[in-house]
């Protein structure tokens, strides 16, 4: 039978798949270290777990109006006013399934076939197959260590034409950890205000911030293009809630009117008990965040120095999230790396050099290239610190064998 031909313009995760092969590696008895993985290596709080019992035991188990319990709404509009200083009615916000499907939901009800929407790279390896997905056209922006893996206006405005639809901004970002400054977010929407184009601020790092910097979106930064923006967010990086599945978004009404009609012919509600957790994890005892960040910290300032140890490698030191992405093209430059390109399986130099570090170092990195950059890997740093350490060491003796 001849399926969809949509299919074929779109791939699977990649970061879901290096998981899945460290996995299986795992199970078969390898001695694998992972550093594919996009979640918090953190259990989810009690409080919130018992907030799910909670709803279980209370009955809470059937269908949930499409776009989310009210109680969950409002909980949202309070935590957008506590953390972000900024306002929403109960008839802008939204509930879905996982920050993921906040996108895909947006993406279903803007875009029409050929329309553009504006990803900088490198970016999260799900953003273009949903535009895909939409039958709408992914255009790039190439960013690198030069600029801190951040777009300026005039690389954004180089991208914009009749047929931008919207542009994405993912700050902290995944896979870099690079984050704007209320400056340079500033210099961004000075230009977007001329535009009829949609922002989408993509803020599910926001929590996991180092440096002593501060988070600030753009709304923040220029709050007259609040019409025009898109807020998404969700429970998943911050409350180490990944496999409950809830994410949401808030903005212009009529949008987000369209985004629950959507999901009311698809999943038709996010889970029942998951959207009780939720309430008990934005609404409850934040300290969690703290001790997650300290472990994080921790770990990041061990994984970049090891990292910046290994010849041919250069990391910058992120500014949140809990992955970094090093560059490695020295390393492709060296003699022995011609012994990987003919022996190791892979579409590009980073899945080849990766494929290699899972075989002769028993470790597990993403290619840069699934996150639009050859040029780098991503490593996530949630994980333990032993493995970090163990990790490190291997990926160092694996590399000196080439140079
Ligand atoms: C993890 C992640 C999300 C959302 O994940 P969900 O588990 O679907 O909530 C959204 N954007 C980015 C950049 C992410 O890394």
């Amino acid at each position: 039978m001849e399926l969809a031909h949509r299919l074929k313009k779109i791939k699977p995760s990649a970061t879901l798949a290096v998981t899945a092969l460290a996995n299986s590696l795992k199970a078969q008895g390898v001695d694998v270290i992972g550093f594919g993985s996009g979640e918090p290596d953190f259990d989810t709080p009690q409080p919130i777990k018992d907030a799910a019992i909670k709803a279980l035991a209370d009955g809470k188990t059937k269908y949930t109006p499409s776009g989310g319990i009210p109680e969950l709404k409002k909980a949202i509009v309070q935590k957008f006013k506590r953390d972000n200083n900024l306002e929403y009615k109960l008839s802008e916000v939204t509930v879905n399934c996982g920050g993921k499907h906040s996108f895909y939901n947006l993406m279903q009800v803007l875009l029409n076939s050929g329309d553009e929407v504006i990803i900088p790279a490198p970016y999260w390896v799900s953003y273009p197959d949903i535009v895909l997905l939409a039958d709408g056209t992914p255009v790039v922006i190439h960013t690198d260590e030069l600029t801190n893996f951040k777009i300026t206006p005039e690389m954004l405005k180089k991208h914009i034409n009749k047929k931008t639809k919207a542009v994405v901004i993912n700050s902290p970002s995944n896979p870099t950890g690079s984050m704007y400054t209320l400056d340079e977010l500033k210099a961004l929407g000075e230009l977007l205000k001329n535009y009829d184009i949609c922002i989408i601020t993509d803020d599910i790092y926001e929590s996991i911030v180092y440096n002593g910097n501060k988070f600030y979106n753009i709304l923040n930064a220029i709050p007259e293009l609040k019409s025009k923006t898109m807020v998404l967010n969700g429970v998943s990086k911050t409350y180490s809630m990944t496999g409950w599945r809830i994410g949401y978004m808030a903005g212009d009404e009529t949008i987000i009117k369209q985004v629950e009609m959507v999901q009311s012919q698809s999943v038709s509600n996010p889970t029942s008990i998951a959207q009780w957790a939720a309430v008990e994890a934005i609404m409850g005892d934040q300290s969690f965040i703290n001790e997650m960040l300290q472990a994080f910290t921790r770990r990041k300032e061990m994984i970049v120095k090891g990292l910046n140890d290994i010849n041919g490698v250069e990391c910058h030191n992120p500014d949140g999230a809990f992955y970094v992405f090093p560059n490695v093209k020295k390393i492709y430059q060296c003699n022995g790396f011609k012994h990987i390109i003919d022996n190791y399986k892979g579409d590009s130099l980073s899945s080849k050099l990766s494929s290699y570090l899972l075989e002769e170092a028993r470790v597990a990195v993403v290619p840069g290239v699934a996150f639009g950059s050859d040029n780098n890997v991503r490593l996530s740093f949630a994980t333990s610190d032993k493995s970090i350490i163990e990790g490190l060491k291997r990926i160092q003796e694996a590399i000196e064998k080439l140079v």
